[in-house]
């Protein structure tokens, strides 16, 4: 019988990681088996860890990815896989084909730099500490990738079949729905990846998608993401109230600083900007955007219609690219970076990493946040354990570049910006299936979140829902 193995984002948000193996009959027969995402563990050491840790099944033995979307909780351990042996195909869809040729070689630096920073303070167990993988094998994996239309059915062995379809969470974000055929029986899995916001949502703004999650879905086995199980996003536009805050910020004198990632969120961030500052609703100060990727990213942004909103289509109709808008500056080098940090008169900033894990945010925060004129806005979701988190939840003091470093700016988060679905919205596109899954698991949420979730999904709608757990093995019956 076929089976399911979760390697990942079982009791987290991150790491995830689904082993399909259409065959464990113990006859010795090997089946053919995929991986449907492959991502980083981050966060907190304990599932850092993780990342060092083999397959159960060893890498060459795996045939195929099937890759849901680009963000490295989905497609940052890649690399590491081909390190480990596997010599297949990595099937995805072309827009996350191109966001990874970014992420990824992006993510081998950062390892990098980890290690040598390990090397330098001698703070790791391994001597010396090596990166997970380096810029140079990063760059070599994305050789494995291949496009995938959406829709378009992949035949990957006589038992396995998948087809991606829209999840509307970020720039070619997709679903898998896998079809096994194995002893006469054809059984359907829905992989969701993350589910981004529903249909015609009008409190979404900035939402890139247009179309929300693929509708009207069937499946035996659904393997659903519950990130944002336990929390409602408000339902207000954040406009007015984005413009609020910075013009106070303006008015005395300070300066804002965003953390945000790279790709697609800062993007759609630079275009709410735009048409804040052309709209009058705030004052003409000059944006800097501060991150090496971010140049790029435009790029790709602006490449992938397909997925456009209209109110994206409109907003890149008229303004153009970033790149050429006049009082935007993209930061290329650290030293273009480091004079930000000499403007005295009040400017917005928008840097990356977006959880304050590294980058050159760090930078900025570590200069900006002891004045209390300055304001700093999260427009994304906050990991426990990152220093993002801690700065959100209102602490005196954060920990940067071994410095205690005290939080005198005024700090506020906008959620709506959020790329996953709100239980509300859940349970709408849920509705809309044909049938009722004989089975749902819940991966990609901390316990409270997947807990939450499955009493909804079990009150409102009466599916047999259970909560998948790190390793555990599940037959696909
Ligand atoms: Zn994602």
């Amino acid at each position: 019988m076929p089976y399911i193995q979760f390697l990942g984002a079982a009791g987290t948000v991150t790491g995830s990681k689904h082993l399909i193996n259409t065959r464990a009959d113990n006859s010795g027969k090997q089946g053919f088996q995929a991986l449907v995402d492959c991502g980083l563990f981050q966060g907190q050491k304990e599932w850092r860890e993780r990342n060092w840790q083999d397959t159960p099944v060893p890498a060459h033995e795996i045939d195929a990815v099937i890759l849901t979307h680009a963000h490295m909780d989905h497609a940052g351990w890649i690399p590491r896989l081909v390190k480990e042996g596997f010599r297949g195909q990595v099937y995805a869809t072309s827009a996350t084909i191109d966001l990874c040729g970014i992420l990824l070689p992006d993510s081998g630096h950062l390892q990098e730099e980890d290690a040598k920073f390990h090397n330098q303070k001698r703070s790791s167990r391994h001597k010396p500490a090596l990166p997970l993988y380096t810029l140079l094998e990063a760059q070599q994996c994305l050789d494995r990738f291949r496009p995938v239309k959406m829709g378009e059915m992949m035949q990957l062995s006589p038992e396995l079949a998948f087809r991606f379809v829209p999840a509307a969470h970020i720039l070619g974000s997709s679903m898998a729905e896998v079809t096994l055929k194995t002893d006469g029986q054809t059984r359907r899995l829905l992989f969701t990846g993350d589910i981004g916001r529903v249909r015609n949502h009008q409190t979404a703004p900035g939402k890139v998608v247009h179309s929300g999650p693929a509708e009207g879905e069937t499946a035996e086995v659904l393997v659903m993401e519950s990130t944002y199980g336990n929390r409602r996003h408000p339902d207000t536009d954040p406009r007015p109230q984005l413009a609020e805050l910075i013009r106070r910020a303006v008015e005395r004198g300070g300066s804002v600083v965003v953390p945000a990632f790279a790709v697609e969120r800062t993007q759609k961030f630079l275009f709410m900007l735009k048409e804040l500052l052309e709209s009058g609703q705030i004052p003409r100060v000059s944006v800097y955007c501060d991150s090496p990727m971010a140049i790029h990213a435009v790029e790709v942004f602006l490449k992938h219609t397909e997925d456009y909103s209209e109110e994206t289509k409109a907003l890149v109709a008229r303004y153009g690219s970033p790149l050429e808008w006049d009082g935007f500056h993209f930061a290329r080098t650290p030293e273009e970076s480091k004079k930000i940090n000499e403007i005295k008169f009040p400017v917005i900033i928008i840097s990356s990493s977006g959880m304050v894990t590294g980058g050159r945010i760090q930078h900025h925060l570590m200069h900006r946040l002891p004045d209390p004129r300055n304001l700093v806005i999260f427009i994304g979701f906050q990991a426990p354990g990152t220093r993002g988190a801690t700065i959100k939840s209102g602490a005196p003091m954060v920990k940067m570049f071994g410095e205690d470093v005290p939080i005198r700016a005024q700090v506020a988060a906008v959620e709506q910006f959020s790329d996953h679905a709100d239980p509300p919205e859940l349970l709408e596109w849920l509705r809309t299936f044909k049938n009722k899954p004989s089975v749902t698991y819940l991966v990609h949420g901390e316990p409270d979140a997947s807990g939450a979730l499955r009493d909804l999904m079990v009150k409102e709608l009466g599916w047999n829902v259970q909560i998948a757990e790190w390793m555990q093995k599940v037959e696909v019956k």
